[in-house]
């Protein structure tokens, strides 16, 4: 084994580790900004790149209000060989206004196009009531939902802890004379048993909207889930497994729902957000000014803030008049970012990054007290989200953005 020397200039620049080193994107290749010109090779340890910052830009690109403008704004996510993934929106519930008055269960297409999953909604006794986005839909689910329910038994699914440490929970329903109990004990696991049927709960903390006592409906990854309410797993299951067998295609209406009133709900960790564009102010500051310049003592607060979650980080919504006009003069489907400085005796900075990410800008003090930069400043850092393309700009280039904006509006 060779040795090498580890010298200081070979430190993490967020953690001071060692390494390995892994190439960390400047921007979050997620957020469309896939482009290789703009990495940082030999700056972020592996653990702090794949461990920390991979974990909270999942989170951010999957369950958060960006989450919803990545949806609806960017075509495709980042690149992976030969396959891109269109951007998904990870949430507790995405329900869809319904002109019964009781949501349906849908989920997003590309551009965010609410999708109406198949699904049958128990609302009484008795009563239930169907949606699919095609009768073909409903079906080929109806006839999925029959071969479950009329075994003698059905695997149930709970999903249980967070994302990177999910266990299952494997229930057992035995079915006889066309009635489903529950089997003694459970088994947890790490991988959910083929065929199941996953288990939901309702999020009954919302007011405003009808809760149907339970719900069965398949997702776009084809599973079957059962989100229920007010009733027991075994009583919904014997409702539909009737449901199922009475089922008259006659009856169903399924029509399109002209402007849709869509209702995304998701949990989002506070504070995530603005780790992850704090991080991506450090990166840029590290692609142009040199890593020394991070490595400054100015950086160490922001920095534990980044890595992990406290201090908070004090992010602010733009509503500065002159900012959002030199923001909104960016080009369409680019994010900006725009680190500018506040000068203070003795040669040192405040550092200030403002980020406009689909639309919607904030801004993030990275340093109170850092070295003034030595090379110009403001400097802008556009992502074309589309073409996954970043540009940086100084702030004569970015006036030109201005200038067009102001003679296309005369
Ligand atoms: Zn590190």
């Amino acid at each position: 084994m060779t040795s090498q020397s580890t010298t200081p200039t070979s430190l993490c620049i967020y953690c001071d580790g060692p390494g390995p080193f892994s190439d960390e994107h400047v921007i979050s290749a997620g957020l469309g900004a896939d482009d290789d010109r703009f990495l940082l090779g030999d700056m972020v340890c592996r653990r702090c790149n794949t461990d920390v910052f991979g974990c909270l830009e999942r989170e951010v690109l999957r369950s958060s209000p960006i989450a919803v403008g990545r949806a609806f704004l960017q075509p495709h996510g980042r690149k992976r060989g030969k396959h891109t993934s269109v951007p998904g929106i990870q949430a507790q519930h995405k329900q869809m206004a319904n002109a019964s008055g009781y949501p349906d269960e849908v989920d997003f297409g590309p551009h965010a196009k609410p999708i109406v999953l198949p699904q049958i909604k128990m609302i009484g006794e008795k009563e239930f009531e169907s949606s699919a986005a095609s009768l073909d839909e409903l079906r080929s689910f109806v006839k999925s939902l029959s071969s479950l329910l009329q075994g003698t038994q059905v695997i149930c699914i709970r999903k249980w802890g967070l994302e990177h440490e999910l266990r299952y929970e494997a229930i057992t329903m035995l079915r006889s004379s066309k009635t489903f109990t529950l089997a003694d004990g459970s088994s947890f696991q790490a991988k959910p048993p083929r065929g199941g049927l996953w288990l939901e709960r309702s999020d009954e903390a919302r007011t405003g909207d009808v809760t149907p006592a339970a719900t069965i409906f398949k997702n776009l990854n084809g599973e079957i889930v059962l989100k229920t309410s007010s009733t027991r797993i075994e009583d919904a299951l014997n409702f539909f497994a009737c449901a199922v067998e009475q089922f008259s295609f006659d009856v169903q209406v399924t029509k399109d729902i002209e402007n849709p009133i869509v209702s995304v709900g998701m949990t989002v960790t506070i504070g995530v957000v603005e780790r992850v564009i704090a991080k991506i102010g450090i990166n840029l500051l590290a692609y142009y000014l040199g890593r020394d310049y991070v490595t400054d003592p100015g950086f160490r607060q922001v920095k534990g803030s980044i890595l992990t979650g406290s201090p908070r980080l004090g992010g602010h919504i733009v509503e500065d008049a002159t900012i959002t006009a030199i923001l909104n003069a960016a080009p369409d489907n680019h994010h900006v970012f725009f680190l500018s400085k506040v000068n203070q005796p003795g040669g040192r900075a405040a550092i200030i990054m403002v980020a406009k990410l689909y639309g919607a800008a904030q801004s993030i003090s990275l340093a109170l007290d850092a070295p003034a930069p030595h090379l110009p400043f403001p400097v802008f850092f556009l992502v074309d989200y589309v073409n996954h393309e970043v540009k940086q700009r100084s702030l004569v280039e970015y006036a030109e953005y201005l200038l067009e904006m102001g003679s296309a509006g005369q």
